[in-house]
């Protein structure tokens, strides 16, 4: 490998066409089941909505699922459920994607961030911990990756402070922590079907909840605040109904349901496949001793909703930016999750929601790179991957 030219310098890729971090799986299944409900007569707030509810309530063990239109929508509304409002607080991790945050904003409170622990990159419960003020109203743990966070450890800090534990957990359907599924870990759980997540609606969300009332708090707030839906006034006979609150329209229509039900019903071949590929990168990598994997918790099963590595900077000649740039031209669609929420031109100047220093997230972001993960790569692809990460590092070692 060594001593090859770099496709950056005029070699020859690894790989001709790019190999993508993430894609969506669309097969016949879903085609059908999309016309289908095209056909039925319903487009939206109908039977589709409530059969791919319970599909995802069956997924994650949880009571009840809601379903909404993102999952942006489904931060926002299982921020409202909890009654963030003006001047609360949530506490979210450095490193997420900006929703966990911005849907704290749309509440009108303030998101205060704080920092994750460097060999998981996972929220840091103690860091959570002291983040908390007399407003603070949850800790929005986020299964960076698809690994569940310290829900054992975040659970007990919120039952020590009487406050919420909101699980952003779009990175982690299908994961498990010991026997239970993410989805029923923390008082409401919300996922996006956005086409590179676990399974795909196109676009949608959902909220999953054992609290009968937290589900319909969300459920009125996704339908403009009305008090009864379209099904409960024709089951009384009445046009009546009321508006209690200014929710908004997040409703997921039953097209995209169709889909995320046929979407559903792979979602366990999907995730044995990740892991199996996540194990072929693991053992691969023992030979790049340059990029490191992140470390997996005890007790847990990733989801493996995307592969990160860490590098060892020390031991090359050129920053992140350039290997990534390398590994672009070899053909290896590599990306970077995320940029730090307070490195943000939004969070940038806001004292109140970057209350200390984040070292560990900056360090990690320097360092941090996603390679290509989802269920349709074959074993190949991956050794393509590893492949041309070793020549790329080997080309750059001090
Ligand atoms: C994708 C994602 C969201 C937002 O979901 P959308 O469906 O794109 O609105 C929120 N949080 C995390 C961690 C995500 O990965």
């Amino acid at each position: 490998m060594s001593g090859e030219r770099l496709a950056i310098d005029g070699g020859e890729p690894v790989r001709r066409e790019m190999l993508p971090y993430g894609r969506q799986q669309i097969d016949a299944a879903d085609v059908e089941a999309v016309v289908a409900a095209l056909r039925s007569g319903w487009l939206t707030t109908g039977p589709a909505v409530e059969a791919f509810e319970s599909a995802l309530a069956a997924a994650t063990g949880a009571a009840h699922a809601v379903a909404v239109s993102n999952g942006t929508a489904a931060l926002h509304a299982a921020y409202h459920a909890i009654g963030v409002g003006a001047g609360d607080e949530v506490v979210v991790p450095a490193m997420t994607f900006a929703a966990t945050a911005t849907a704290v904003l749309h509440c009108g409170g303030t998101p205060v961030i704080c920092d994750v622990t460097a060999d998981t990159l996972l929220i840091d419960p103690a860091a959570a911990e002291a983040a908390i003020t007399p407003r603070t109203k949850a800790i929005c743990a986020v299964d960076y990756a698809g690994q569940p966070a310290d829900h054992a450890a975040l659970r007990q800090v919120c039952a020590r402070h009487g406050i919420a534990l909101i699980s952003d957990a779009c990175h982690a359907l299908g994961a498990t922590s010991g026997d239970r599924r993410v989805g029923s870990l923390a008082d409401a759980s919300t996922f996006s079907f956005h086409p590179v997540k676990p399974v795909t609606t196109a676009e949608g969300g959902a909220i999953t909840t054992d609290d009968g009332e937290l589900a319909g708090r969300m459920r009125q707030f996704r339908n403009h605040g009305i008090t009864r839906d379209h099904r409960s006034r024709a089951a009384g006979a009445t046009w009546e109904y009321d508006v209690a609150e200014a929710g908004y329209n997040y409703r997921l229509s039953d097209v995209q349901a169709a889909l995320g039900t046929a979407q559903l019903a792979r979602l366990d071949a999907w995730t044995t496949r990740r892991r199996e590929l996540a194990a072929r990168y693991h053992a691969a990598l023992r030979d790049v001793p340059a990029a490191a994997p992140l470390a997996v918790r005890a007790g847990v099963q990733p989801a493996w909703h995307l592969m990160m590595i860490q590098l060892d900077l020390a031991s090359l000649r050129v920053d992140r930016a350039h290997v990534f740039r390398a590994l672009r031209a070899e053909g290896i669609g590599v990306n970077v999750h995320y940029i730090p929420l307070h490195q943000l031109a939004l969070y940038r100047s806001r004292a109140d929601c970057v209350r200390t220093a984040l070292p560990v997230a900056d360090a990690a972001y320097e360092r941090l790179l996603t390679l290509p993960l989802f269920p349709a790569m074959r074993d190949a692809d991956v050794d393509d991957v590893v492949a041309a990460l070793a020549k790329v590092l080997s080309a750059y070692a001090r």
